[in-house]
């Protein structure tokens, strides 16, 4: 016999809304524990790499890859998961290979978020990255 649980939370989880940036308890939260990443939840897969514009083949297939990484872009920057994983910051390319050329590193993530208007970031991130950001 199975006991249920009680249906309070239903079935999907509640998102960040259209929130960019995440507040400083979400933020030292997830210092913790990384967030998990769902790039290819309701995405259909394009039919050519962005990097090579080549088709996938059975030795390297497409996969979904961030710009700006996933987990870095979480702790660097406090950007939510749901931010990282929408259209903007991912594009499909061939998992060997050009995937990696797609990965953004620290400069150009900034660069990126300046590119995607973003005008200040949160003021309790790391006087490191805050510097970099001036
Ligand atoms: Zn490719």
């Amino acid at each position: 016999m199975v006991e249920n649980w009680p249906d309070i939370f239903g079935d999907k989880d509640e998102g960040f809304g259209k929130a960019q940036f995440l507040s400083e308890a979400e933020w030292r939260t997830y210092l913790k524990r990384a967030p998990v990443r769902y790039p290819r939840r309701n995405r259909v897969p394009d039919p050519i790499c962005e990097v090579c514009g080549k088709p996938a083949s059975d030795s390297n297939p497409l996969t979904l890859a961030h710009r700006i990484p996933f987990v870095n872009g979480v702790r660097y920057f406090a950007l939510t998961p749901d931010f990282l994983d929408e259209e903007h910051n991912t594009a499909w390319a061939h998992k060997s290979g050009c995937n990696k050329t797609l990965k953004m590193g620290f400069e150009k993530s900034l660069q990126r978020l300046r590119q995607l208007s973003i005008k200040t970031l949160p003021a309790f991130l790391p006087r490191t990255v805050l510097d970099a950001w001036r």
